[in-house]
């Protein structure tokens, strides 16, 4: 289970639908399971259904994360046109199966859809996301 609070909640699709058409990615830190700070990046992909995280984006917020004692909980992004379930590229590019992948689906107008799965080399699971406030 990660515990998300509802400001993080709410940035995270925010960012999501500033970034449409293209997909948003960041990284969440945190303790446990609770999850303490956001980090908003850059798509090094630009573009609709690929996402990577730049390096030295990524550099960044390892010693950020260091410096406040945090650990890597999620790795997230948007799905601009389809549901929130990890594509085949998102499986292809899993490096991390003990850090979760959350999906930001925007496919229903109005309805954003946001789930945490833990991709590993033999299956897909669903993990709870429980907003705190
Ligand atoms: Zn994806």
């Amino acid at each position: 289970m990660i515990q998300i609070p509802k400001p993080i909640y709410e940035r995270m699709i925010e960012h999501a639908r500033q970034q449409q058409p293209l997909e948003c990615c960041g990284i969440l830190g945190g303790r446990g399971k609770e999850v303490l700070t956001l980090f908003e990046l850059p798509n090094g992909e630009q573009s609709p259904t690929r996402y990577s995280i730049p390096p030295e984006e990524q550099l960044k917020v390892y010693e950020q994360m260091e410096k406040e004692s945090l650990e890597m909980i999620a790795i997230y992004h948007s799905h601009p046109d389809t549901i929130a379930f990890p594509s085949v590229t998102d499986v292809k590019l899993a490096f991390y199966p003990e850090v979760a992948s959350i999906i930001i689906s925007l496919k229903e107008k109005g309805n954003p859809v946001m789930k945490a799965f833990r991709i590993g080399k033999e299956a897909i699971y669903l993990e709870e996301i429980e907003i705190v406030s």
